[in-house]
């Protein structure tokens, strides 16, 4: 008896020290091109994060960049807080030059809103040109693009001088808008391009490109071939002489699936 009782008492403790069993399974059939089963029970959770409170309001993992209060995280070739910062926002100061991010990034979900001067006194080009330019050299246009004919690989949103975008889903001028952009950075081995940068542009809630190949580096009235670079750079935004307003910038480092 007194065996038993003992025998009990152990099994008892090796069950308690049992982690609880997770909702899944293990008699299933593997996923095509993964290793993990249908509904694995060992396939690991992803992370909790907390989503903005309000559409386009930054997530808890995100690194927000510019939150209305000052351009710390960037500076200039022409030192710090080359651009105006007030009621919020972030301005061009003409001729002070581009700023960029004093952290570097590489694959990445960018959330940038700007607004093109409200006071209209040129066109094509020359009214509401910025840009967001990714890694320094990947440029998805800023312009004012409202009832304003230029080059279609111009306009506002496309990745300039290669993609128009899908639609021209601009607001009018001096009214905020957004892009949701996610990027995927280029791979060099050595000198040689093995994978082309890809980007997703979003403008304003619509799609502008759907994983779309870049295939040069940005560059005007030229095709400029790819040059080795960094797994990780500066993100810029450019100076193009016009009073373009930035606001709520913020960027999230993309991880690869099942990476607790
Ligand atoms: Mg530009």
């Amino acid at each position: 008896m007194k065996i038993l009782a003992l025998l009990a008492v152990a099994l008892l403790a090796a069950a308690q020290q049992t982690p609880p069993k997770r909702p899944g399974y293990k008699d299933t059939p593997p996923i095509p091109e993964q290793k993990w089963l249908v509904h694995d029970q060992d396939r690991p959770y992803p992370r909790q994060i907390t989503p903005g409170a309000t559409p386009g309001a930054a997530p808890s993992d995100a690194i927000v960049l510019f939150d209305g209060k000052n351009l710390d995280a960037f500076q200039s070739r022409k030192g710090a807080g080359g651009w105006k910062v007030e009621n919020g926002y972030a301005e061009v100061v003409p001729k002070a030059g581009a700023i960029f991010t004093k952290e570097a990034f590489g694959d990445m979900q960018l959330h940038v809103e700007w607004a093109s001067p409200a006071k209209v006194t040129s066109g094509d080009q020359d009214r509401g040109n910025s840009g967001i330019e990714i890694m320094g050299r990947y440029e998805i246009q800023v312009l004012d693009s409202w009832d304003n004919p230029t080059y279609a690989d111009g306009q506002a949103g496309s990745i300039y001088g290669q993609w128009a975008p899908l639609v021209n889903a601009v607001r009018k001028p001096g009214e905020w808008q957004t892009y949701d952009i996610i990027f995927e950075a280029p791979k060099f081995e050595g000198d040689k391009l093995i994978k082309n940068p890809y980007v997703t542009v979003i403008h304003n809630g619509v799609l502008l490109h759907h994983r779309q190949k870049i295939v040069a580096p940005v560059a005007h009235r030229a095709v400029r071939p790819f040059a080795a670079h960094p797994a990780e750079l500066p993100l810029q935004l450019q100076d193009h002489g016009h009073t373009v307003r930035y606001r709520n910038i913020w960027v999230r480092r993309l991880r690869g699936y099942d990476q607790p």
